[in-house]
This record gives C-alpha cells, sequence and structure tokens, in this order.
C-alpha cells in the first residue's frame, strides 16, 4: 500500500494519517493499494475486507455498516421526469449515516487509542461515538454550536466526549486539528485521514455491484463522500463489475458553496491552497478534500448545482412519500438536485443519512398533526377539511 498526493504527485511508502509534507494542510494524499474483487460471502463492510487498508487479524467495530438497500422509487421518478430512479439508503447505517463506512474503518485503525473528529452536521461526530462505543475506545468529538439536539444525543449516549466549541464550523475544526497534531489523538476526519476515504468508496462499489444508471446524485460538504464514492465506482470498473460510469451530480446550498465556486472555476490545478471561498461565510465550514471533489465531478463529466432550503424541504416531503425513504436535510439535497437539473434518463440519489435525527426540517417541511376531540364527528370534520383523497 502507497499513499499519492493528490496535489503533487510524491509517492509515500510509509503509513500516513496526514497530508503531504511538502503540500502542507491542503495536500490531501490518497491510498493506492493492488485491486481486488470483494468477497462473495460476509455482511456489509466485512465483505470489503481485501480492497480495504486493513490487516484482517485487526479487532473491528462489531456493528452491521454497509449493505444498505437500493429502493427502487417509480413515482418519484415520474414526477422528476426521470426513466427510473433508485435511492441508496445510507439512513439504515448504526449511526444513520454513510459516515459509518469511514468510521467503521477508523475504529479498526484507532484500536482502543483516543479519537478525535469534528464535522459542521454532526454525522462524522455520532459516527465516530458509535464505532468508539462498540471497540471500547473513547471518541473525543469538537462540535460547532449549531449542532443539532439528536446528534448530540447520539454522541452523548454512546459515551462520548463532547466539546461545542465557540464559534462556528471552521473553528470547530481548528481545535480539533491541533488536539490531533498536539495529543497524538486518532485522526478521524474523513478529509486529511486518507485511510477513512477508502471506507466511503464501498458505498461507490455497492451501487455498481447493483445498478448502472446515467446519473447519481451526491450531496457535498467536505468532499469526502463523493470523492471516495467515485474511487469506488472507477475501482468497480476496473474490476469489470461495472461496464460505464454514471455523471456525478454534486449538489451544494446557497449558504454552503464553496466546492461550488471551485467546481464553476475549475479550480482542480495549481498548488495545494485553501478553496477560495471565505470559510467563515460557508456554513459547512472548511471543506479539506474540495479538490477530489472537483476532480471526481469533472472526471465524470458531472456538474453541480446550487439548491435553496425551499427546494430542500420539498424534497425532503417528496423522497418520504413517494420513495418511502425518510433523508435528512443534507441528504433531500441529492433528490433537490436532480429535481433542479432536470437531466432524463436513469438516476440514483445517494441517502447519505436519515432524517429520523432531523425531525426540525421535517416540521419546517410543514409535517403537522391536526388536534381533535375525542368524539366520531371531529374525524369527519377534519376529512372534511383537508383533502385527503378517500
Ligand atoms: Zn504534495
Amino acid at each position: 500500500m502507497r499513499f499519492r498526493c493528490t496535489v503533487c504527485g510524491t509517492v509515500f511508502e510509509k503509513s500516513y494519517m496526514a497530508t503531504c509534507s511538502s503540500c502542507g494542510p491542503w495536500g490531501v494524499l490518497e491510498v493506492e493499494q493492488t485491486l481486488r474483487l470483494p468477497e462473495d460471502t460476509g455482511d456489509g463492510m466485512e465483505r470489503f475486507l481485501p480492497l480495504l487498508p486493513i490487516d484482517p487479524s485487526w479487532p473491528r467495530p462489531n456493528l452491521r455498516v454497509g449493505n444498505t438497500p437500493l429502493v427502487a422509487a417509480r413515482r418519484l421518478a415520474a414526477a422528476l421526469g426521470l426513466r427510473g430512479l433508485w435511492l441508496k439508503d445510507e439512513g439504515r447505517n448504526p449511526s444513520g449515516s454513510i459516515r459509518d463506512r469511514a468510521s467503521w474503518l477508523a475504529g479498526a485503525h484507532s484500536r482502543m487509542r483516543t479519537v478525535a473528529t469534528s464535522s459542521s452536521r454532526g454525522d462524522s461526530g455520532a459516527s465516530s461515538a458509535v464505532c468508539c462505543a462498540s471497540m471500547g475506545s473513547l471518541a473525543v468529538l469538537f462540535v460547532p454550536r449549531e449542532t443539532s439536539r439528536a446528534r448530540l444525543a447520539q454522541m452523548l449516549v454512546h459515551g462520548a466526549r463532547v466539546l461545542r466549541v465557540q464559534g462556528g464550523p471552521t473553528d470547530a475544526q481548528h481545535l480539533c486539528d491541533q488536539a490531533i497534531r498536539e495529543l497524538r489523538w486518532y485522526n478521524c476526519n474523513t478529509g486529511t485521514n486518507p485511510m477513512l476515504v477508502e471506507g466511503l468508496k464501498t458505498c461507490g462499489i455497492e451501487i455498481a455491484e447493483v445498478q448502472a444508471v446515467d446519473w447519481l446524485s451526491v450531496p457535498v460538504s467536505d468532499g469526502a463522500v463523493i470523492a471516495g464514492i467515485w474511487k469506488g465506482l472507477k475501482e468497480a470498473y476496473r474490476l469489470r463489475l461495472i461496464d460505464r460510469l454514471p455523471r456525478l451530480l454534486g449538489v451544494q446550498t446557497h449558504r454552503d458553496t464553496t466546492v461550488y465556486e471551485e467546481w464553476r472555476n475549475d479550480g482542480d490545478s495549481g498548488p495545494a491552497r485553501a478553496p477560495r471561498v471565505d470559510p467563515q461565510r460557508s456554513e459547512g465550514g472548511v471543506p479539506r478534500d474540495w479538490r477530489r471533489a472537483v476532480r471526481a465531478i469533472a472526471e465524470s463529466g458531472g456538474r453541480m448545482v446550487l439548491v435553496s432550503d425551499d427546494d430542500i424541504l420539498t424534497a425532503m416531503t417528496l423522497t418520504a412519500r413517494l420513495g418511502g425513504v425518510y433523508p435528512d436535510k443534507h441528504a433531500a439535497s441529492a433528490v433537490a438536485g436532480l429535481s433542479k437539473l432536470r437531466p432524463g434518463g436513469t438516476a440514483i440519489a445517494l441517502i447519505t443519512g436519515g432524517g429520523w435525527r432531523d425531525a426540525d426540517s421535517a416540521v419546517a417541511a410543514g409535517a403537522q398533526p391536526i388536534d381533535v376531540p375525542n368524539r366520531i364527528e371531529s374525524v369527519l370534520e377534519a376529512m372534511e377539511l383537508s383533502n385527503w383523497g378517500i
């Protein structure tokens, strides 16, 4: 196994959990190893052991991660003008998000050490907490003030130490980076630990094993998920598990446009650098893996779109009502992006996380009960007042 800098191309033979020594913090490394087919047997991540940077003798989190359903959503496809649409439901993972694929690998690598992670919405933190609980290691999580109650509850109930940092996501990231450097804690951040993208790539391989489509729509935050999925798809293509690659549709919101701006300005060139958008202006914090995200979208012949909060809330209810899958707000942007682009043909929307951790967004989208007195007439009145179609 080797590590190649995604900016200058330097190859490192040593096992790294950090970035390129020449390019500094923006020289994200990528794992290079011999391509191997997944096992025929084994559940979830266990089936991918031959493809992952892990010694099979190491203890691993005793959790069922991966092997998530690819749900055919015919009515939602029709509503979006698509010939076919499938929802890759990553909300079925133990912590309810795709980040479990990375944290499962981190759990195996960290083996009883203290681990540290930070993330803007709290998905990576909640996921690290679950996997560390399974391994008996301690998770220290750096979260910004606006982290949702549901995700905080997940972190705390699994025994993580949660440090709510003054300021925004970028401040939480900086303090986390400093703790990793100075206290030698294991780096569980997918944007800077090259091992963890390897966990995320398993989702791309699972998709390739089941369904070839024209478009794959992916919500973009720190860039690691879309980079990992693309790596998995490319490996599946080289292993002949799939005979064509989809175009990637990267979706960001008007409040988090960093990767979008770099994609629009063709930012995948030149020396290592921070993205051009001021991180304090961007709700998602600094996307450490922005360059690989931009590169993946360009390589696939894909594109990016920006969606609004209203687009996302509409997509959340449409996905739940017409597709039977309940996405969180970030995940719903995958469907909102398809609704905005309306590319036709066939598509998969990557539902990166489950909506049960994001009830406030569902309420904001109009999910309200009808209060009624305890008598049958009130049921008839409710039926008359709101058109139920029965
Ligand atoms: Zn470099």
